[in-house]
């Protein structure tokens, strides 16, 4: 099979990077392989559903960048096609006095951003927007909303395919890329795609197929298994829309917070453990080479050394509900051990490279043949739009 273009991976990056070829130039033949039955079946299909407006990241950083015109997209395409969505806003709380500085750190970068409707609030103002939320101070973040990513994905997917005549292979795995004087043969399960151009957007196995051609890649994907859990239908009550605590600058994550879903119901969560497995979404999920691989990678363990006391606390939250609890209570003090059921789990594929650093911007990467997403953690779902946009124009370059 020949095509200009071979898109590795049916999440949301990859999806949004098709659709946006086919608009841009529809003459060019493009086909998306992906290894599952299903589209956006890991990190796309499993995330928290959050429209991030863009408060956290350093202002010029792709991450923000990519984040306040992918926001602006979204939107009108969600308005444009029928997709659901609401801008419920979100409440980020300092319950310690050492994060009071921190919080106006966030509120100056958001507004660095341009998000000048943040706004920062007394801790006597704090129940006028969450009743059951309690803090020394907070921020009020109006413009964030929550949506069913799988949704949009499904959506990008029908426009790539049956309005613009883009192919897609799902249970097509990729096992190997053979560059050769033509441009390149992609080797899947299911026979082999010849390209001019291939473009890796294959989330938590981004490394693996980059690694097909540079065996010499300087980061690798570390997975972080987010766990959940959700508060019970009766006590949904205690939280209306998203709470989240002020981040530790020293961990890419945002922390323990509570974030109500579009399809109904109150989040809480998550803790982020390493998994033994890039796809393990279960506690118990352990996959004897990748654990072993991961080890045997210089920047992993020098992340380990140097998160070793986050990640226990994280592990011994994993296992203990109480300690879960007791972690939500700082933002939402009614919330008992009692009110939690079991919720679901998503992996994050984190970069990080050979000197132990974990990438924070989006990473990409580009070479004659292939052009690679590296690094696409949240908020890259928000920004799917802009990051499909940006590679599609690189893409469509190559071939004027
Ligand atoms: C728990 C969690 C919560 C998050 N919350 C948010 C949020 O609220 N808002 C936000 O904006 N972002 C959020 N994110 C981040 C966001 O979900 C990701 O940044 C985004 O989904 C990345 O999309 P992707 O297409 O790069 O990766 P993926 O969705 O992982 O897609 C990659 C695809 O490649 C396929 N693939 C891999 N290897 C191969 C191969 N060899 N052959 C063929 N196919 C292959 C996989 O099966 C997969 O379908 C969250 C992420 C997680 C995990």
């Amino acid at each position: 099979m020949k095509f200009d273009i071979v898109i590795i991976g049916g999440g949301i990056v990859g999806l949004s990077t098709a659709m946006n070829i086919k608009k841009q130039s529809p003459g060019l033949t493009v086909a998306l392989l992906e290894k599952e039955p299903v589209l956006a079946a890991h990190q796309t299909g499993n995330n928290s559903g959050v429209i991030h407006a863009g408060v956290y990241y350093k202002p010029g950083s792709l991450k923000a960048t990519n984040c306040r015109t992918g926001y602006n997209r979204l939107l009108e395409f969600c308005n444009h096609e029928g997709v659901k969505y609401d801008l419920c806003g979100k409440l980020i709380v300092a319950t310690h006095k050492e994060e009071l500085p921190r919080l106006e750190n966030l509120y100056e970068r958001a507004v660095q951003n341009g998000l000048d409707r943040v706004k920062k609030l007394p801790q006597e103002a704090i129940q006028e927007y969450e009743p059951y939320a309690t803090g020394l101070a907070a921020l009020w973040v109006p413009y964030t909303g929550i949506i069913d990513y799988s949704e949009v994905s499904r959506k990008y997917a029908d426009i790539f395919k049956d309005r613009h005549g883009g192919e897609i292979f799902t249970n097509t795995r990729v096992t190997d890329i053979r560059i050769n004087a033509d441009g390149t043969e992609v080797i899947t399960g299911k026979g082999s795609f010849s390209a001019r151009l291939i473009i890796n957007t294959a989330g938590l196995f981004s490394d693996k197929i980059a690694a097909l051609t540079h065996p010499d890649l300087n980061v690798r994907i570390i997975p972080f298994r987010g766990e959940y859990v959700m508060l019970k239908k009766e006590k949904s009550y205690l939280v209306r829309n998203l709470i989240y605590p002020v981040p530790d600058p020293n961990f890419p994550f945002l922390g323990v917070h509570f974030t109500r879903r579009i399809q109904g119901g109150i989040e809480a969560g998550p803790n982020a453990v390493w998994a033994f497995k890039r796809e393990g979404y279960k506690k118990t999920d352990f996959e004897f080479g990748e654990f072993f691989g991961a080890l045997g990678w210089k920047g992993f363990r020098k992340v380990m050394l140097q998160y070793w006391q986050m990640g226990l606390g994280e592990y011994y939250r994993s296992f203990n509900k109480f300690a879960l609890a007791r972690a939500l209570q700082k933002l939402v003090p009614e919330v008992t051990t009692d009110d939690l059921t079991a919720g679901g789990a998503g992996v994050r594929a984190q970069a990080c490279d050979r000197d132990g650093g974990l990438v924070d911007d989006f990473l990409f990467a580009e070479d004659d043949f292939i052009i690679h997403v590296l690094n696409a953690p949240s908020p890259a779902a928000t920004a799917s739009l802009s990051i499909g946009q940006t590679i599609a124009e690189k893409a469509v370059a190559r071939f004027a």
